[in-house]
Parts: C-alpha cells; sequence; structure tokens
C-alpha cells in the first residue's frame, strides 16, 4: 500500500560520498532535502580502501573543499596518516592522500547530516522514481511511502542490482554483504535510460597480529602535513605507520594455478572492470614478465586490528586467496578477516546527462558517482556537489553551475563523461587534464573558493580569509620584484652549494627564485625584511615562480578554448542539415547535442575540420555567442 509523507524539495537516492555532498549541498542552499540509504551504517561507507587523495584525486578533494564541500575537513578531521605523493615531479602532480580511520570518517559524515538544517536523514529502500510529463514528481519506497519532490539525486554507487562473486561462488548483495537495490534499475529502464553493468573488486582484510612488519619496509608519513581544507590551521599529526611488501613467482604461481576459478577468466563475471585497478590475477597475467608487484599493507582504522592489502583486489575463492598471501613476505601466518571479492552493479550512460548531471530527458532528474560510471570515493563526492548544487540552483531559479576543464579536474571529470561516455569505470587521472600546470592542489582556492562563495556554499568570513591570503601573496609576489640580492661571500657559497652558478653582480630575488634549484627559505638570511607568509602560500609563491613561462602557455590555451565553448550550438538543430560535415561527425553530433563548439569538438568523431565547419556555418547564421 502508498502513503503520502513528507513533501520534499530534493530527494537524493544513496548516502555514499555522491550522496552526502549531493544532500549537504541542497540542503545549504536552503533545499528542504532528504536523503535516503539502505543502512544508516554504511553512510559514507569506504567499502575498498580507506584511503582519500592520491595522484589527481588529492586535487579533487581540494577543489570541493574549495566549492564548500566536505570530503576535505572529514579527511582532516580523520586521517592516520598522510603523505604528498610524486614529491620528486613538477607542482602539476603532487597530489595529498591520506589513509584515513573507515569508522572515524562514516561517523564524522553521518553526525555532519544529522546535524545540518534542512536535511532528513531516511534508512530504506527507493524503488521508484515517479515521472510525470518528462518531469521529476516524486520517489516511492519499497515499503510504500511516496515522498513528493523537485529533484531527485540518483547515488547508488555499488548497490544497484549489486552481485558479490567470490571464486566460484557469486550472489545477489551491495558492498561488504549489505542488502543490494534490486528494483530501480527496471524503473529507470521504463523511464528510457540505458543501463550498463560495470564490475570491481576489493583485496582480502587481514588480522593486524598475523603480520610480520619486521621484514617489510616501512612507509611513514610526512613529517609537515598539508591539510585538505583551505580552512585548516590546525597541527596535523600522522597516528598510524603503512608498509610495503611484494608478490614473488610462488605468489604467481598459486594464482596462475587456479586461473580456472576465477569467475572473471571463467566467464561469470559480465561487467566491465577499471582498467587502472586491476585485480592481482589480471596484473599477473597481462604483465607476464613482472617479477613481483608491490603491495601496501595499510590500517583501516585505530580501533581496530583490520589490515587493508592494497595491490591485491582479488575475486579468487577464499582458499586460493589464503594459498596466494601466505607466500608473502611478512604474511606468512596471514589470517584473513573478510575475503577478497568482486562486485558487479548497474550504471546509467552518462552520455544521457548534460553538464549540470541532470538527466536530458528527464527534468529534475540528476546522477553522481558510480551510478555515472565513475570509480572512486573523490571522483563520486565532487559530482554529488556539482548535482546537489545544481538541483537547488534549478528549484531556486538561477543559472547552473558548469565548470569547464580550465576550471577544475571537476570539470574534466563531468565533461569527459558527459562528452565521451563511459566503457569501463571512469577514475580521474592528471593526464586526463590538458591543463594540469593549471589545476594544482595549492591553486584549488584561488580558482574555485570564488565560485563557492557566490553560490552560497562558502562564508564571506572564510572568503575573507582567502582574499586577505591573496592580498599577501600578491604583495610578496611585487616585493620579491624589488629585492635585490647582492654577490656577497655567503649568498654565492650557498648558491653554489644548492649546484648553481654564483653571482657576479645584484639579481633580483625575482629571476633568483626562477632558478629550479632554489628555493624561498634559501634567502631569508639575505631578506630580512619579508613578511611571514603561511607555509600554503609559500609553496604557491615558488610555483607561480618557477614554472610562469609554461604556465602562461597554458593560459593562452585556455583562452582559446573557452572562445570556443562561448560558441553556443542550438538544441534543436539537425546536423544532416549543415553542409560540409562528414557523415561520423553528422551523427555524433545528432546523438550527443553538444551545448557548444568546444564540447562538439571534444566528441570522439568529430575531428578538427568539423569543428571549422560548424564554426562558419554558425558565423552564416549571425553567430551564437554569450
Ligand atoms: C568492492 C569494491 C571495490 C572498490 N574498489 C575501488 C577502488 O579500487 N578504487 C576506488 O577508487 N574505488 C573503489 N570502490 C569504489 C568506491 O567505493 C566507490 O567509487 C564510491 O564509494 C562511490 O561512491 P557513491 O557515492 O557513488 O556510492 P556508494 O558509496 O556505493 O554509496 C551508495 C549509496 O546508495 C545507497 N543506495 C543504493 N541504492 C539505493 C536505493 N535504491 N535506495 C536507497 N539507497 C540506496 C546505499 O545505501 C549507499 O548509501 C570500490 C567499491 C567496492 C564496493
Amino acid at each position: 500500500m502508498n502513503y503520502f509523507l513528507e513533501e520534499y524539495d530534493v530527494c537524493v537516492i544513496g548516502a555514499g560520498h555522491a550522496g552526502c555532498e549531493a544532500a549537504l549541498a541542497a540542503a545549504r542552499l536552503g533545499m528542504k532535502t532528504a536523503i535516503f540509504t539502505l543502512s544508516l551504517d554504511c553512510i559514507a561507507n569506504m567499502p575498498c580502501n580507506p584511503c582519500i587523495g592520491g595522484s589527481a584525486k588529492g586535487q579533487i578533494v581540494c577543489e570541493i573543499d574549495a566549492l564548500g564541500g566536505e570530503m576535505g575537513r572529514a579527511a582532516d578531521a580523520t586521517f592516520i596518516q598522510s603523505r604528498i605523493l610524486n614529491k620528486g615531479k613538477g607542482p602539476a602532480v603532487h597530489s595529498l592522500r591520506v589513509q584515513s580511520d573507515r569508522v572515524k570518517y562514516h561517523i564524522y559524515m553521518k553526525r555532519m547530516l544529522e546535524s545540518t538544517p534542512n536535511l532528513f536523514i531516511k534508512q530504506g529502500e527507493v524503488t521508484t522514481v515517479d515521472v510525470e510529463n518528462g518531469k521529476v514528481t516524486a520517489v516511492r519506497m519499497k515499503l510504500g511511502a511516496v515522498y513528493p519532490c523537485k529533484a531527485a539525486i540518483i547515488t547508488t554507487g555499488t548497490y544497484l542490482n549489486g552481485k558479490i562473486h567470490i571464486g566460484e561462488l557469486n550472489y545477489s548483495a551491495g558492498p561488504d554483504n549489505v542488502l543490494p537495490s534490486t528494483e530501480l534499475t527496471e524503473c529507470l529502464k521504463k523511464l528510457g535510460v540505458s543501463m550498463r553493468r560495470f564490475k570491481t573488486g576489493t583485496p582480502a582484510r587481514v588480522h593486524k597480529r598475523s603480520i610480520d612488519f619486521s621484514v617489510m619496509e616501512r612507509q611513514d608519513g610526512d613529517s609537515e602535513i598539508m591539510p585538505f581544507s583551505f580552512d585548516n590551521e590546525e597541527k596535523l599529526e600522522n597516528k598510524g605507520v603503512c608498509y610495503v611488501t611484494y608478490t614473488n613467482a610462488e605468489t604467481h604461481r598459486v594464482i596462475l594455478d587456479n586461473l580456472d576459478r576465477s569467475p572473471l577468466y571463467s566467464g561469470r563475471i559480465e561487467g566491465v572492470g577499471p582498467r587502472y585497478c586491476p585485480s592481482i590475477e589480471d596484473k599477473i597475467v597481462r604483465f607476464k614478465d613482472k617479477e613481483r608487484h608491490q603491495l601496501f599493507v595499510e590500517p583501516i582504522g585505530l580501533d581496530t586490528d583490520e589490515y587493508y592489502l592494497q595491490g591485491m583486489s582479488s575475486s579468487l575463492p577464499e582458499d586460493v586467496q589464503v594459498k596466494f598471501l601466505r607466500t608473502i613476505k611478512g604474511l606468512e601466518n596471514v589470517e584473513i578477516m573478510r575475503p577478497a571479492y568482486a562486485i558487479e552493479y548497474d550504471c546509467c550512460d552518462p552520455l544521457e546527462l548534460l553538464p549540470t548531471l541532470e538527466f536530458k530527458k528527464i527534468e529534475g532528474l540528476y546522477g553522481a558517482g558510480q551510478f555515472n560510471c565513475t570509480s572512486g570515493y573523490e571522483e563520486a563526492a565532487c559530482q554529488g556537489l556539482v548535482a546537489g548544487i545544481n538541483a537547488a540552483r534549478k528549484i531556486s531559479g538561477k543559472s547552473p553551475l558548469i565548470l569547464d576543464r580550465a576550471t577544475s579536474y571537476i570539470g574534466t571529470l563531468i565533461d569527459d563523461l558527459v562528452t565521451k561516455g563511459c566503457v569501463e569505470p571512469y577514475r580521474m587521472m592528471t593526464s586526463r587534464s590538458e591543463y594540469r600546470l593549471i589545476l594544482r592542489q595549492d591553486n584549488a582556492p584561488e580558482r574555485l573558493l570564488p565560485i563557492g562563495h557566490e553560490i552560497g556554499l562558502v562564508s564571506d568570513e572564510r572568503f575573507a580569509r582567502f582574499e586577505a591570503d591573496n592580498a599577501a601573496l600578491n604583495r610578496e609576489l611585487e616585493r620579491i620584484k624589488t629585492v635585490t640580492i647582492r654577490p656577497i661571500a655567503e649568498v654565492n657559497k650557498m648558491l653554489v652549494k644548492k649546484g648553481t652558478t654564483p653571482l657576479n653582480s645584484g639579481v633580483r630575488l625575482y629571476e633568483l627564485l626562477k632558478r629550479p634549484q632554489l628555493s624561498y627559505a634559501d634567502f631569508a638570511p639575505f631578506d630580512t625584511e619579508r613578511p611571514q607568509l603561511k607555509v600554503s602560500l609559500v609553496n604557491r609563491l615558488e610555483i607561480e615562480m618557477k614554472y610562469s613561462g609554461y604556465i602562461k602557455i597554458q593560459l593562452e590555451q585556455i583562452e582559446k578554448m573557452r572562445k570556443l565553448e562561448q560558441k553556443k550550438l542550438p538544441a534543436d538543430v539537425d546536423y544532416k542539415t549543415v553542409k560540409g560535415l562528414r557523415l561520423e561527425a553528422q551523427e555524433k553530433l545528432n546523438k550527443h547535442k553538444p551545448l557548444n563548439v568546444g564540447q562538439a569538438g571534444r566528441i570522439s568523431g568529430v575531428n578538427p575540420a568539423d569543428v571549422s565547419v560548424l564554426l562558419i556555418w554558425l558565423a552564416g547564421k549571425g553567430g551564437n555567442d554569450d
């Protein structure tokens, strides 16, 4: 029996990383918001490695923070160990990564949802989204409740028709054996949404007492910790250690001998897996010549003895898992607490979404997170944030938030999804951005905090602190142009020691800082008038100085890209009528209906010549710039 309960502005289906950000954003923007989850105990759960950030993902977390999202603050408050990855490489790829406390992270986010005004948390399964005249009107629950709403955001993660595979066994379940969501897919198919089936996997969790850490390599966190959140001025400390060990020929032999028992190789798994997070059996088959594979042994919390074995994801049977793990140095006596498994799930075709994450054909229905074909907590959280903001802005009659590729990894990710689509789970990598020198984590506030403030998710107080920081940085950039470093003996001694040419005459500090060997700190003894600058600002100043030439080139490329993005394309055009377009381009453009020439040019099958044809055609129509 169905019964009407409360009415909401926004209903968020799912309380994973996408759902939490979506619901917090919508509620903070004044929408009466309900968030639904199959279990209250799985809010912001990390069913795989409890780690936040990492290559490109660290940048995304800083971007979420700058826009006024929660993930960065949650990660800062609950981490066990923090490290900046890729420090030996250029600043574009420096990425913060923390090992999080899984339970503490869940509690932090649950408390945050509970304490947010306008936000109502409900345990239950959404089975149906009601749509009338192409518009969302309500969501319906398995128990019968109907909640009318103006917008619904689907963030069902890996639960939609979830099926766990371990060796020969498979059964219906969400991650960690919780209940799956079984009815929503059918409803979405009836609404005309194209669904697809993907899969992912996770390694075993093992007991601390069964690990011999003394024979493994120790991996400590950074001594000076950078927070994700620009606002965090607390002194942060590491609370745990990670370890590294390796597979060997015997591990590989056990796995190869049992491949016929893997659901992946026997064809029992139909879903497409993430190429960039292969299972250990995949790695051994694909990289036959590799003598060993690295694995990281990482705590999953401070109040538990469970350890995670990063790099050892598998869907082989449990007995084979025990056997191959016990061949590894330090794991000879390992006790498995949770076996590794693979999970298949349903997700949508993101080509059916607008860059706002709203479905093109169903007004008020949005998708975010793993449901949109991505993999990863950060990828999910940032889409949730954008979908929550856009649902709220649409209801309030405001213009949508569309981030372009040059503003952020978030914009890049969404543009990739809605323009190129996905044939496998999508994970963010720095190589996906053509502007990665601009999309650094140190300058995320500069790129996005003003947008977060304008939207209403960044407070005036926080914005004032950001402006004060910016002013301090700009003053310092101007000041160092006026400071001359003289060729005195101490200066030249330092320069030679750092491996760079000594001075014959005075040189501006501004010029000297362009030398790769030298840091701002090196000149402290010779530049006594300098102001006290925050570490994060010093970091930004050095990057801006050293890479100014490259940054300038990327800014010019961005300018060109933005010009093409401003050339709007009408939604109702039949590209078959545009003379000069190749047949493939006509078909692709008719299928995707890009919003502008920039987006059209990124569709696979549309080449630069087609873009020129579109520009000429638009000019012939009298142009169409914003
Ligand atoms: C086995 C496994 C391995 C993974 N491996 C990796 C990895 O290697 N690397 C990586 O980056 N990521 C990995 N992930 C993915 C990571 O967990 C997800 O990318 C991330 O959690 C997705 O966030 P989300 O918010 O989209 O969905 P989830 O975090 O999955 O949250 C989904 C939410 O939707 C709710 N829900 C679902 N259906 C309904 C419904 N009908 N009604 C009400 N509520 C509903 C659930 O209760 C849950 O709250 C893995 C996940 C699993 C399960």
